[in-house]
């Protein structure tokens, strides 16, 4: 841990703080020059020492806290990084702007208040989720799991992208690396080329599938005897948690069925900074584990990596056949199934999928493309985001984007991240042509959509993120879509679609009993608070259709005299 404070009593008062707690597993190091501080953090990168957490004081003579953090950015991405405050700091204009100036060019990861008495449990606080948050992602720290894999494969790709976005603490090794070979050794496994997959607890995995992993760490992927529920989610993103949440809450027997990794693609994006309540962002994957841990701890069955083929409407009970064959029925179903990435059909892109050219954001990719030359094509929210995580590795990021600039389809929070970045170039007007490259990428062709012409550019990775269409392919045709194949809800289904003489519920499909909550819904607002909206609003619908006897009644009525069906 790194302190740069330039007033020697705050320094020994914080130094104090930070020793007592975290001493005998941190070396703390307090610095009153932020010059000095620099030379120390070039020489620990240089002997290649990790840095968990970098706190710095705004104003010291000689370097402000701003310019310190992004200095201290670019030689140790994963670090914390902190900007010390006193209380009462945002009355202070200057300091206040230069706060806003840091977390939005995303130099800093949030302020933090100096301690002012012995044991300051609000300092502590910051200071415990840094480095929560740190030990986390960092390379430098002992996993639960480690993936020794040829870092190319496709395999591996999918395998790392699954392990990130269900927040499993691991680590990757190149199956040729020093720590790989011993690792393959140990296992059993030398001179595969095979992913292996090495578990803390014990046991060992050959090119795992995606059930076999989840059931060595310990999850549920089978029903286990059991079929019969009140209600069944089908995609476990921010919709479906939140009705799981809200569903298990309220007494409903509730099952959820996830395919790939639990919080859908919000677990992909790196840090959502929008969502309600969580100041300084919170990363994907950690905002659907603690929705998955409340909706368990509130009695919800989760089925890992299986997925719902077939939907069969019946009378009060709806059939779901999931992809190990089994079934389970429900007396209501939400479908809470998002969207999956829009794919480009250009020349040399599929044989190269995985290995260097990625959909979406793959977060679990940035780390392995550091001072390297990387693409990213698309204008909207998410390609930002991926653009800014990997500027934290990459040497240089080119963000391709088919309009004359970003400033329609990206929010203003990131158009600014970007542009203070350093590292990465707005390419507008082009598209990508072609890509190119003997097993892994190397060159991509760009086209210039005003002249049209065309240049070839030598690109290590390209991650593609140019909008999605949604999961519903596999549902009935009673069950209505739109053109692009979105839920059909509510208002929106016209009269000879619904069979019923009452109206249907808000968020309720052409089939009674089966609602659309979140991005596969016709007309959503495609958000992490929208989505987590729908998911607990259809909840009350559902218990509207329970409650009014129209489907097959055992479960537990929340409200008796909620007994009609019919609003809107
Ligand atoms: C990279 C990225 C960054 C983003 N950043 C932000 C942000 O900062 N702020 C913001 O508000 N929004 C953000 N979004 C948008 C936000 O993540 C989505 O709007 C939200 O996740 C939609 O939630 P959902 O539950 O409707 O669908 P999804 O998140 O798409 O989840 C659907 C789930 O259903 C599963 N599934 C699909 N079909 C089946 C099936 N047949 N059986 C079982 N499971 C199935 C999928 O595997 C998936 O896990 C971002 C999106 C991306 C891709």
């Amino acid at each position: 841990m790194l302190v740069v404070e330039d007033e020697s009593d705050v320094r020994a008062r914080i130094r104090g703080e930070l020793e007592r707690r975290y001493g005998s597993d941190y070396r703390v190091t307090c610095e009153g020059s932020a010059l000095s501080a620099l030379a120390k953090l070039e020489r620990w990168r240089a002997s290649a020492e990790p840095v968990a957490l970098v706190l710095v004081d705004q104003w010291m003579p000689d370097l402000t806290g701003e310019e310190f953090l992004a200095r201290a950015k670019a030689l140790f991405p994963e670090a914390k990084r902190g900007l010390l405050v006193s209380f009462g700091a945002w009355g202070d204009r200057r300091t206040a702007d230069a706060m806003l100036r840091a977390m939005a060019a995303g130099r800093m990861d949030y302020y933090v208040l100096k301690p002012w008495r012995r044991a300051d449990e609000f300092f502590h606080r910051t200071v415990t989720e840094f480095l929560h948050e740190w030990e986390r992602s960092s390379s430098a720290s002992p996993q639960e799991v480690a993936l020794i894999c040829e870092r190319r494969s496709p395999r591996a790709h999918q395998l790392r992208d699954l392990l990130t976005r269900n927040g499993v603490p691991h680590v990757v090794h190149d199956t040729d690396s020093p720590e790989g070979r011993r690792l393959l050794a140990e296992a059993g496994h030398a001179g595969t080329s095979e992913p292996v997959v090495v578990l803390l607890g014990g046991g060992v995995l050959v090119n795992p599938t995606n059930a076999d992993l989840a059931d060595a760490y310990g999850v549920s992927t089978t029903l286990e005897g059991r079929s019969k529920f009140d209600l069944v989610v089908v995609g476990a993103g921010p919709a479906g948690l939140a009705a799981a949440v809200y569903a298990s809450s309220e007494g409903l027997d509730t099952l959820v069925v996830e395919r790939e990794s639990i919080g859908g693609q919000a677990g992909s994006s790196s840090l959502i900074r929008n969502y309600l309540g969580f100041a300084r962002g919170v990363s994907g994957s950690d905002l659907a584990q603690r929705a998955y841990q409340q909706a368990w701890i509130f009695g919800a069955r989760f089925l890992h990596a299986r997925e719902v083929t077939a939907l069969r409407p019946g009378g009060g009970r709806h059939v779901l056949t999931l992809s190990d064959g089994s079934e389970a029925s429900a007396r209501a179903v939400v479908v809470a199934t998002g969207i999956s990435y829009r794919r480009l059909g250009i020349p040399g892109i599929d044989a190269l999928l995985g290995t260097s050219v990625f959909y979406g954001a793959s977060v679990s990719e940035a780390r392995a493309y550091a001072g390297q030359e990387v693409y990213v094509v698309g204008g909207g929210n998410s390609a930002g985001q991926a653009a800014i995580h990997l500027s934290r590795y990459a040497g240089r990021v080119t963000l391709v984007v088919r309009r004359d600039s970003l400033v329609e389809t990206m929010s203003s929070y990131l158009v600014d991240e970007i542009a203070a970045a350093g590292n990465i170039e707005v390419r507008p007007n082009a598209e990508l042509a072609a890509c190119s490259g003997d097993g892994v990428l190397e060159t991509i062709t760009l086209r210039d959509r005003v002249s049209g012409q065309t240049e070839a550019v030598p690109a290590a990775a390209v991650f593609i993120q140019i909008g999605a269409e949604p999961y519903t392919a596999w549902l009935p045709p009673e069950i209505r879509r739109d053109a692009w194949g979105y839920l059909l809800t509510g208002r929106d289904l016209s009269a000879e679609s619904w069979p019923l003489e009452r109206p249907p519920l808000m968020l309720e499909t052409s089939v009674p009993g089966v609602f659309a909550a979140g991005d596969a819904r016709e007309g959503s607002t495609k958000r992490v608070a929208s989505a987590v909206g729908e998911g607990s609003v259809v909840i009350e619908q559902v218990h509207q259709l329970l409650d009014s006897g129209e489907a097959a009644s055992s479960a537990p009525s929340r409200n008796a005299s909620r007994a009609s069906v019919g609003s809107r």
